[in-house]
């Protein structure tokens, strides 16, 4: 079992529940990959198994030559909630925290073309590094964040969620008409564009606005 971090409230524990992902959730990074931008956002899954925290180290796996890093803004889903409006969609939040959603691209161009699922693609342990949770009470608005990547230093992302096709609302809506939500779910909202490789020795620091943030290394 994997338990969230808080800053503010050491005493808090809430256990990572089921980890669903956005992909094309951002106009530009569509286009920079080439895919389509659909009415209803596209989702997957990744297992607990592959979360660690801010320190941690990216573990590069031996079936695969080209990873990439996507920042994310992760939204921590509070209670249980099927079918939710977009009216009541922020009630079900508990927090926020930014994310990397690192992908083996090389695998996932392969599923692509082939049509099979992303799941070995997004996987594998240490491929969801999180920052700590920051309480809803603290994020004015999540639909206006800057959120940001550097690695080595260097800026390669670099946007704002207001950016995002789906507002976190509808994300919400959309995905608790399929599966209910839980305390403790998390919802990677997709990433924006210049999303590149990473290799042994990289040391990746992600920012969410003035509010969190996350340094993590590849070995
Ligand atoms: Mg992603």
């Amino acid at each position: 079992m994997v338990y969230y971090l808080f800053k503010d409230r050491i005493d808090r524990k809430v256990q990572i529940g089921k980890i669903i992902c956005l992909a094309r959730s951002y106009k530009k990074h569509a286009q920079e990959m080439k895919s389509e931008i659909t009415e209803d956002p596209i989702f997957f899954l990744k297992p607990t198994s592959a979360v660690i925290f801010d320190g941690g180290s990216i573990i590069v796996p031996k079936m695969s030559n080209c990873l990439h890093h996507e920042v994310e803004l992760g939204v921590v889903i509070g209670k249980k909630g099927k079918n939710v409006s977009q009216k009541e969609a922020l009630n079900y939040v508990l927090g926020y925290l930014v994310a990397l959603d690192i992908t083996a691209r090389d695998i996932q161009s392969e599923a692509k073309k082939k049509g099979f699922p992303w799941d070995i693609a997004k996987g594998f342990d240490t491929f969801a590094p999180i920052s700590h949770v920051v309480l809803k009470e603290k994020v004015a608005n999540p639909n206006n964040l800057d959120i940001s990547l550097k690695v080595n230093k260097k800026i390669k992302q670099n946007s704002n969620t207001s950016n995002m096709i789906y507002s976190v609302e509808r994300i919400i809506e959309f995905i608790s008409q399929i599966m209910t939500l839980e305390e403790g779910d998390l919802i990677l909202t997709g990433t924006p564009e210049g999303v590149g490789e990473i290799v042994n020795g990289d040391i990746l620091e992600a920012q969410l606005d003035k509010i969190c943030s996350l340094k993590v290394n590849v070995k």
